[in-house]
């Protein structure tokens, strides 16, 4: 019997109406002779609504708790969904996290999926199941405690299902068709890409496209899921959407196969750092600790044993990097005169496997941004991206501009970058 993972996002189960929209597509694989696991997001809106709740209770509130009230918007729509199939007279339940179980590590809000048994559910689809749904997003930890896999995370809840039981195929349903050249909400002229490569959709998700979250694309690529993601709305069709799959299964593909950005990041910049060994442990090792995901960092030339170091994280975890290096210092860990915080930042990034084998992407990117005006305060590059940190709201125009500059919206290859 071949097993299909199909898994639908927040807006695809928005009301009553898409849970059953949704469930008829599903009827339609269990009529094809599949047996499928449905993986549900909560209703658009509502992980945002109880995030703010829980936000509203104080500003150190306990992880675990955090997690026992914002998983539950997943519940809702697996149960809802089942009932919708079983008024559809396809034998369906639904399953929370906890139940499968879904064993997660005690990360609580970012947490990993350790395993997943698939004895329980498999012995169901024998005794004639034929949909299991599962509320998505959420885990238990070896505490016994729920736990929830960070935003985006049902996509993650996905791919380890379909690694778990071997799906034939993942399909990722969301409210655009595919996988674009860049956020189709940003730029009306993005192309739709039939295949991406697994490292860049990896690269592209880290870097802010939030189409599929990170864990799931290194999920993916490490069990070799026949990854696809699809829209719920369009008519049903064999070749849609865009399939996630392996550099030697694309033909054809251009240098930058797309941009991302991420919208809201911050600059910190510490000013009058000693310069000496074990500094950037000393400053970079309590924020670690703190839970900061620090991402670029630029330490400048040192005068007079002094330099200045430069580091970028999400706006969010501003508060957080503040008190970590002045308690650091308190604590004797290192000196420095003044720590900045510029807050209206954007980071807008490049990314493609043809930069590898190509030199000028760089030159290019920095060409069309200064062509517009826009000034870059950090560059971070890697084998295939390029990464800028620039204002904020300056960030659309960038990603327009860099799409424009690379002839993102034509396919093609080489002919994308100028000498
Ligand atoms: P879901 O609720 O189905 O999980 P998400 O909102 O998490 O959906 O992800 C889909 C959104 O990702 C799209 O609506 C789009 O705005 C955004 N997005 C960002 N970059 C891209 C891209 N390169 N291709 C497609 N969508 C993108
Ligand atoms: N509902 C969760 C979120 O909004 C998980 C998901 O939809 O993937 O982040
Ligand atoms: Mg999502």
């Amino acid at each position: 019997m071949s097993l299909l993972v199909m898994k639908f996002g927040g807006t695809s189960v928005a009301t009553p109406d898409r849970i059953r929209r949704a469930a008829k597509r599903v009827g339609r694989e269990v009529a094809n002779g599949h047996d499928v696991i449905v993986i549900v997001s909560a209703m658009a809106g509502k992980t945002n609504e109880l995030v703010g709740w829980v936000n509203d209770t104080g500003p150190f509130f306990d992880a675990r708790e955090y997690d026992a009230v914002v998983s539950s918007g997943e519940n809702v729509t697996a149960g809802l969904m089942a009932l919708t199939l079983q008024e559809m007279e396809i034998p369906a339940r639904s399953w929370q996290g906890w139940q499968v179980p879904v064993q997660t590590n005690s990360s609580h809000g970012a947490a990993r999926i350790t395993g997943i048994p698939t004895e329980t559910m498999a012995a169901r689809f024998a005794d004639g199941m034929k949909v299991a749904v599962v509320a998505g997003f959420q885990g238990v930890s070896p505490e016994g405690r729920i736990t929830t896999l960070g935003r985006g995370g049902s996509d993650t809840t996905a791919v380890a299902f379909a690694a778990a039981f071997g799906a034939v195929r993942c399909d990722i349903y969301t409210d655009v068709d595919g996988v674009y050249t860049t956020d189709p909400r940003i730029v009306r002229r993005a192309r739709k890409l039939d295949r991406i490569a697994f490292e860049e959709m990896l690269e592209l998700a880290s870097l802010g496209a939030k189409v599929l979250q990170t864990r799931s694309v290194e999920l993916a690529m490490r069990y070799k899921v026949k990854l696809r993601v699809l829209s719920s709305f369009d008519e049903y069709d064999e070749n849609a959407g865009t399939l996630v799959c392996g550099e030697e299964e694309i033909m054809e593909s251009n240098v930058v196969a797309g941009v991302a950005y991420a919208r809201d990041e911050a600059k910190m910049t510490l000013l009058g750092v000693e310069d000496r060994p074990g500094i950037a442990a000393a400053i970079f090792g309590p924020l670690a600790e703190a839970g900061v995901n620090v991402d670029m960092i630029v330490q400048n030339i040192s005068e007079q044993g002094h330099t200045d170091m430069t580091f970028s994280c999400p706006v969010d975890q501003v508060g957080r990097a503040q008190k970590a290096i002045e308690d650091a210092q308190a604590a004797g860990g290192f000196a420095y005169s003044e720590l900045l915080a510029d807050t209206d930042t954007a980071k807008v990034s490049v990314v493609g496997i043809g930069m590898r084998s190509h030199a000028g992407v760089a030159a290019q990117m920095f060409r069309a941004l200064r062509d517009e005006g826009i000034n870059i305060k950090v560059i971070t590059t890697s084998e295939i991206k390029i990464s800028v940190l620039i204002d904020r709201k300056y960030m659309e125009l960038a990603v327009q501009a860099l799409h424009d500059t690379f002839d993102l919206d034509k396919p093609g290859a080489e002919r994308s970058v100028r000498a």
